[in-house]
């Protein structure tokens, strides 16, 4: 085989174990041997399309196979996969668009109207909409596409081709397309392989949204890579998930915070069977020290990696193991990456001493080749190999890292950091607290003061005072909000990840 990329993959899989399930979707079983036949056939389907080694296929829609099948056959043709975020508006669905240059769309049912609405002004030509009885005149149905023969598509395609151009989670600004070379994708699938030590009759849950880098090349990929079986399911119903935990017998399952805390709350957490999780692996945001409890408390070894879109995703986690002796912490670096803890002096070589806090910079061949026709931005992360994260963490003397905040947002109040996590978290020990979020307010005398945003728990009664004299004996003062202010709900992105400037902004 002349291709060494991910799209290589279902034929290497379909010649060493064909009859093993891939994927369960919907209850639908589909083997290694249907899978690696369904991705030759939309790979052949495409080409018709007029899709080249090189060009950019987005896709709209949620965890289906087709999704994967999609990625798959674009990895054969040396064609880029582009996947959109499905809670994106149409402007922002149609700059996404434009910014990669997609010029095939492939969409499932469901974003008929958003879809409508990118027929012009956008660079796509061609529209393949998915399980349409009749698709719109003009687009091409997915099963016709299929119709393709599933002849052998073998086109030189390598480590150092883009894979995917993955769109950040915009949660500091507008999203920025990182473009992830097959080589990327690879090795970042070897770190968790490494890491985690995943076994070839693994079965994963992925209940997290695939366009996200989490869901799709921490769990998915690896999975499949290692000939596991996936559990597909297309939206988060926690107490859907207990079930399936308890029936198929998931050892590894991944999801961001706020999912992990939606799971131990709800009815049957306490019944089901979770005996079979080997990994349970939180990431994307800082999971609250009482969502770690949750899970260790029951024995479940509830771990965190770190990482983000830039890097494949993955940049440490913490190996099962370790789950309980090092709660709270990302983990080490992963097995193939390098990671440096910024010195006080950014630019001198000298890095942090364990125990110092400091910017994380991470160095390895999951680090993506840089940001989509945007030198700038990627010069602006990017020096010698090694990317700025933006995120601020401290490394103990075991080599185990915990992530501080992001640099951004920091706020300095009187000459001092303060950095939310940390008071959210304690926030977060307070029993009428469900969910809470720390920001900075201009302050004419101390610059910036932090203010405190609080979603309280139904039924329960607390008021500001009581919440700030909560925290004034478990935090030093400067650290301690000046204000809190109540709301119905915090506002959150697709993945549940705050958006913090938005706070800042509230009337
Ligand atoms: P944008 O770059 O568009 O503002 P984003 O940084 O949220 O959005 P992602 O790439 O999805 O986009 O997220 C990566 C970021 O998520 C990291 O830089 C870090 O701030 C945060 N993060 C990821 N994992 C963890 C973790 N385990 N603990 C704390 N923060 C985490
Ligand atoms: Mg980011």
């Amino acid at each position: 085989m002349r291709n060494h990329g991910i799209g290589s993959w279902p034929a290497r899989r379909a010649r060493r174990s064909p009859d093993r399930v891939a994927l369960l979707h919907r209850d639908r079983p589909v083997t290694y041997r249907e899978l690696h036949e369904r991705v030759l056939r939309a790979a052949n389907g495409l080409r018709t399309l007029g899709v080249r080694g090189g060009d950019r296929v987005a896709y709209l829609g949620g965890n289906h196979p087709a999704f994967l099948e999609t990625l798959f056959a674009c990895g054969l043709l040396g064609a880029v996969f582009v996947p959109l975020n499905t809670r994106l508006a149409g402007p922002e669905l149609a700059h996404v668009l434009t910014d990669s240059g997609s010029s095939v769309l492939v969409h499932a049912p469901g974003h008929a109207q958003v879809v409508a609405g990118l027929r012009t002004g956008t660079p796509v030509r061609r529209f393949v909409a998915l399980e349409a009885a009749r698709p719109a005149a003009g687009d091409t149905g997915y099963e016709e596409l299929l119709a393709a023969p599933p002849e052998p598509v073998d086109l030189p395609v390598g480590h150092q081709d883009p894979c995917l151009i993955m769109y950040t989670s915009g949660t500091t600004g507008r999203p920025k397309g990182a473009v992830l070379t097959h080589g990327n994708v690879v090795w970042n699938c070897m770190n968790l392989l490494v890491d985690l030590d995943l076994g070839s009759d693994g079965v994963s849950l992925v209940h997290a949204p695939l366009f996200h880098a989490a869901a799709l090349n921490l769990i998915c990929l690896p999975t499949l890579l290692k000939g596991g079986k996936v559990l597909l399911e297309d939206g988060f119903d926690p107490r859907r998930a207990l079930e399936l935990i308890e029936r198929e017998r998931v050892d590894f399952v991944f999801a961001v915070p706020t999912m992990h805390e939606a799971t131990a709350a709800a009815p049957g957490w306490a019944t089901a069977d979770l005996s079979s999780l080997r990994i349970v692996l939180s990431g994307g945001a800082p999971a609250a020290d009482r969502t770690v409890r949750a899970y260790l408390d029951r024995g479940l070894p509830f771990v965190q990696g770190y990482g983000m879109t830039e890097s494949s995703p993955c940049a440490t986690v913490l190996e099962p193991e370790r789950a309980a002796a090092k709660a709270g912490s990302v983990g080490a670096v992963n097995f193939f990456s390098d990671l440096r803890v910024a010195g006080p002096d950014p630019a001198g070589a000298a890095g942090a001493a364990d125990g110092e806090q400091g910017e994380l910079l991470l160095e390895g061949p999951n680090v993506m080749a840089g940001y989509w026709g945007d030198p700038d931005a990627t010069d602006a992360v990017l020096s010698g190999g090694w990317l700025r994260t933006g995120d601020v963490g401290v490394r103990d003397g075991d080599g185990c890292v915990r992530i501080v905040d992001r640099l951004k947002n920091m706020i300095i109040s009187g000459g001092e950091n303060i950095y939310p996590a940390e008071v959210e978290n304690v926030l977060h020990g307070h029993p009428a607290v469900a969910e809470c979020a720390v920001f900075g307010v201009p302050d004419p005398k101390w610059g910036e003061s932090g203010h405190a945003a609080v979603v309280l728990r139904p039924g329960a009664r607390a008021d500001g005072p009581e919440l700030l004299e909560f925290l004034r004996g478990r935090l030093a003062g400067y650290k301690v909000p000046r204000a809190v202010r109540f709301l119905p709900a915090l506002p959150r992105n697709a993945l549940g990840k705050l958006l913090r400037h938005r706070l800042a902004e509230l009337p």
